[in-house]
């Protein structure tokens, strides 16, 4: 609580009071302290791939690494540590984006089967990798309004998602169905994997920025912790809602409702 007491004066009467001024700054410092949490994490999550490139690069300048295969392989590290700088540095620049509401949205009716079919195809390549069926449960015709750029980012995360934290063998599936017990008419889309699961006390944090349950996991399969925090954002934009449900062992899934369009002119 902020307090500001000013006194007041009247021309010819002099003296009359004091104003008190009672301010609920709670919501101001919290946000403060959201600010420089968030600027501490980006400059730690920057810090550390700079750090690997530094030290492999200086390694290598000193001469002493004679044999190829091992100067190959430092050299592979510099390039894997640039390339994830570049992600972090697009992941951070899109959330920022996001957040201060400059994301120009066209809204518009998209048929859902074929853009899901999309991505499968861009997918198809890192699940056939680890040996990941990839399974499309969506009927024809089926339309959901929103912006297709930004709808086709939170797909793509989620089941992007899915295929890195599923060991080679298992299964992901996109299901959708109309939910029709809402005053709206929805689209409940299921996207659900035979993953390693979350751990019951991580699930309310996993849509924070940079939250991830496991940094060694994530760092190897490219993560950079903030993919959630944008798909989280871009549903609220879509006008939609996302939750999570998980089990340790068994697989998760992301229940997202997004609005749908009845009547296609
Ligand atoms: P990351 O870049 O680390 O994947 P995200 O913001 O996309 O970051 O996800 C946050 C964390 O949530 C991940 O680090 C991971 O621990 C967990 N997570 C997300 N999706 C899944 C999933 N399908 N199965 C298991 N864990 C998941």
């Amino acid at each position: 609580l902020r307090i500001d007491v000013v006194p007041m004066y009247e021309e010819g009467d002099g003296y009359r009071g004091m104003l008190f001024h009672f301010q609920d700054v709670t919501e101001i410092r919290k946000l403060e302290r959201m600010r420089s949490e968030f600027v501490a994490n980006v400059s730690h999550e920057l810090k550390t791939p700079i750090a690997a490139v530094q030290g492999f690069a200086e390694t290598l300048l000193t001469g002493e690494v004679k044999d190829e295969e091992t100067a190959r392989s430092f050299l592979q590290i510099i390039y894997d540590e640039g390339d994830r700088l570049n992600r972090l540095i697009g992941d951070i620049l899109e959330l920022s984006k996001i957040e201060s509401r400059q994301v120009p949205l066209a809204f518009e009716p998209i048929e859902v089967r074929p853009l899901i079919e999309s991505l499968f195809e861009v997918l198809k390549s890192a699940a056939d990798k680890k040996s990941i069926s990839l399974k499309l449960e969506v009927p024809e015709g089926m339309f959901m309004e929103g912006d297709e750029d930004r709808l086709r980012q939170i797909f793509m995360n989620l089941l992007s998602n899915a295929i890195s934290y599923t060991p080679d063998g298992g299964r992901v599936k996109l299901a959708a169905d109309i939910l029709d017990d809402e005053e709206e008419e929805k689209i409940r889309f299921v996207i659900s994997d035979t993953g390693i699961g979350i751990p019951k006390k991580d699930l309310p944090r996993i849509f924070e920025r940079f939250y991830r349950v496991d940094k060694a996991r994530s760092r190897s399969s490219g993560g950079t912790g903030l993919g959630l925090s944008i798909v989280k954002h871009l549903v609220d934009l879509n006008h939609g809602t996302i939750k999570v449900e998980s089990k340790v062992g068994e697989g998760t899934s992301f229940i997202l409702d997004l609005p749908m369009v009845q009547h296609i002119d």
